[in-house]
């Protein structure tokens, strides 16, 4: 699942359910917010495991919750029952990964330094090693900036599509711009994951989703995946 705004208890500009310890809320609120979430999908909230995130490829197999620290990195994958993985977001790709029949997840930050880098081909690699298999693997692609919203310049637009085509695009406007998930689908194609389900949702243009695109000072909503 993936978090929206309102139901919080942070104030502007985190209003409400602010998720991000890193971006200047009141921690005490952040705290409120974060077990909220994890009351509201019967998580204890000791086993919410969440990552320092830095648009690279890194993937932590979590191998006991909670973590004596939190993990730098960009995906999280584990197997172990009572666990959930948040990725934090605000216009770049929420993406959640499980196979139910394993009991095998993951969790990653895929924006176009993650796409370009291939994060989720390194965190499905993690959970084929934990007994996850391609064909059973579903996958959500959550509410993101979209490509009629994400202008970047053609130099950007080139360096992803060398790497992970499929995202070049125009926007709205008729500039260059990356569809971070359609280059994502493509991905998932190429890596035989047949089940991947697209959030519509534009970051930019839903007023109940953060945007840092939009609002720059602003929080982050999670994508959440979790084993019960
Ligand atoms: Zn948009």
């Amino acid at each position: 699942m993936v978090t929206s705004r309102p139901g919080g208890a942070s104030t502007a500009p985190y209003d409400s359910l602010n998720l991000a310890d890193h971006v200047g809320d009141d921690a005490a609120a952040v705290g409120v917010n974060r077990r909220r979430l994890a009351q509201g999908i019967g998580v204890d909230p000791s086993r919410l495991t969440w990552m320092r995130q830095v648009h690279g490829d890194e993937v932590t197999i979590v191998e006991s919750t909670p973590p004596a620290e939190v993990p730098t990195c960009d995906a999280l994958v584990t197997a172990i029952p009572g666990t959930a993985l948040a990725v934090l977001v605000a216009d770049c790709v929420p993406v959640l990964l499980a196979d139910v029949h394993a009991g095998v997840i993951g969790a990653a930050h895929a924006g176009r330094e993650g796409i370009r880098r291939h994060v989720v081909t390194r965190a499905l690699e993690a959970m084929v090693q934990l007994g996850a298999s391609r064909e059973r693997v579903d996958v959500l692609l959550g509410p993101a900036i979209c490509g009629r919203c994400y202008e970047v310049s053609q130099d950007l637009v080139d360096q992803v599509e060398s790497a992970a085509p499929g995202g070049a695009t125009r926007t709205r406007k008729g500039a260059p711009g990356l569809d971070l998930r359609a280059a994502l689908a493509v991905e998932f194609g190429r890596l035989g994951v047949a089940q991947v389900v697209s959030d519509p949702r534009c970051t930019v243009e839903d007023p109940a989703l953060f945007s840092y695109r939009r609002d720059k000072v602003t929080g982050r909503q999670a994508g959440v995946v979790w084993i019960a």
